[in-house]
């Protein structure tokens, strides 16, 4: 008998319809003769509202992140139960499983921990005994029993993990879009479903910004080889399939577009252009815990240069005051600015093409959207530009490259 993995997002548990709803398919996926293990997220906007109150009550807003651990795995522990209820409703054997029960072990990184081990013994158990089982996502347990949450979006990375451990046939992420796009539909509205991409590719678009999919899911999927699908709880229509790349895939220079907004820039001017400033300036960002995405150094100029960097706009603040006790002894200036978002365009096909960076600048001049920054890897190419043209700037740029749908 095959293993299906099946996930659900906040929006498909929305409310109790749809949990009768999502009941109703994974009763029909094990009568088509599966073992049906679901992951599920909390209800939509539940997460968002629980660290909306935790800020509420916590000093600096700044909640212990213990606590925010034991706070917003309830958000997915509802979840669990109510869809095994649902599906008892239908008449069929279901059990709910916290990620600590289904055997999912984590380091103690609260908010983000990683997966270090799972044990899938009680949940083999439960499907042998004939039960759909419903575990919670976003969520595990460290050696000693601390409960831990593995990051925004973490259900996706429950799934994948879950589906590695048992062996799945299939893991299916089943969300409120059909499938993953040339560019997020809201954004976009002519932007196409793809039939299937690589895991190269899903992960430079969700990490540029692209989160139909967790990133850290995709990268998780691509060490342990589990190709997956992701498409629609609401109807049957078949999704996009993630999996290892294919000669076929090549031939395709651009795969998609991604805007990521809420970044901020940073910039040091006249930093005196010699070796170990750039190491003092990033060991301090590090230490406060915070990720950079582009860093942009200029030439130097009578000895000093210029170092620019983007970041999570949330992160502005605690960066700026990283930077206080250095910038006397480094530089002349520190500027911050947000109000800037990023726009990456994604493709394999980029490693054997040129010419794919020429037509990203061209689409933009076009629309006079002027580029503050740019960044490449070998299958991405990214820009920053205003915040308020980044929908402009990527209907324009998704055009330019033909993506829409014919
Ligand atoms: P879930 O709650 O099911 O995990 P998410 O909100 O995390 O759902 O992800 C689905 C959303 O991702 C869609 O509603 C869509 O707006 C957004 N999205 C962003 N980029 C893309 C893309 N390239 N293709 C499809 N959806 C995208
Ligand atoms: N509920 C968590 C979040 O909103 C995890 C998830 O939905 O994947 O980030
Ligand atoms: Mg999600």
């Amino acid at each position: 008998m095959s293993v299906i993995v099946q996930k659900y997002g906040g929006t498909s548990v929305g409310d109790p319809t749809r949990i009768l709803n999502v009941a109703r398919r994974v009763v029909a996926t094990q009568q088509a003769g599966h073992q049906v293990v679901v992951v599920v997220s909390a209800m939509s906007g539940v997460t968002d509202a629980l660290i909306k109150l935790a800020r509420e009550v916590s000093s600096g807003g700044t909640p212990p992140e213990r606590e925010m651990d034991m706070l917003l795995a309830t958000g997915e522990q509802t979840t669990i139960a109510l869809t095994a209820m649902a599906i008892q409703s239908l008449g069929h054997k279901a059990v709910s499983l916290t990620g600590a029960q289904a055997g999912i072990v984590t380091d103690g990184l609260h908010t983000k921990a990683k997966i270090r081990d799972i044990s899938p013994r009680k949940v083999q158990h439960f499907l042998k005994e004939g039960n759909i089982v419903v575990i919670a996502g976003f969520q595990g347990e460290t050696d000693d029993g601390q409960t831990t949450t593995l990051g925004r979006g973490g259900s996706d990375l429950t799934a994948i993990a879950i589906a590695a451990a048992i062996k799945a046939d299939l893991c299916q992420i089943f969300t409120d879009v059909e499938g993953v796009y040339t560019c997020d539909p809201r954004v976009v509205k002519t932007a196409r479903k793809m039939d299937e991409l690589s895991y190269d590719e899903m992960l430079e678009m969700a990490s540029s910004g692209s989160k139909v999919m967790q990133s850290r899911s995709v990268e998780f999927a691509k060490k342990f080889g589990v190709p997956f699908e992701v498409r629609s709880s609401f109807n049957n229509n078949p999704g996009t399939l993630v999996k290892e790349e294919t000669m076929s895939m090549e031939q395709v220079v651009i795969r998609g577009v991604s805007i990521e907004r809420n970044q901020a820039k940073v910039t040091l001017r006249q930093v005196a252009d010699k070796p170990g400033i750039a190491s003092q300036v990033f060991k301090a960002i590090a230490n406060a815990g915070i990720a950079v995405d582009m860093i942009v150094q200029n030439v130097s100029l009578a000895g000093t240069t210029d170092i620019s960097f983007t970041l999570n706009k949330d992160d502005l603040p605690k960066a700026q005051k990283a930077l206080e006790p250095l910038t006397d002894g480094l530089g002349k200036a520190v500027s911050a600015q947000d109000g800037i978002a990023k726009l990456s365009v994604v493709g394999i096909g980029m490693r054997s093409h040129s010419g794919v960076a020429a037509k990203v600048f061209e689409a933009l001049s076009l629309g006079g959207i002027n580029i503050q920054m740019i960044s490449t890897s070998e299958i991405k190419i990214a820009v920053v530009v205003d915040e308020d043209k980044i929908t402009e700037a990527a209907n324009l740029v998704h055009e330019a490259f033909g993506l829409s749908a014919e």
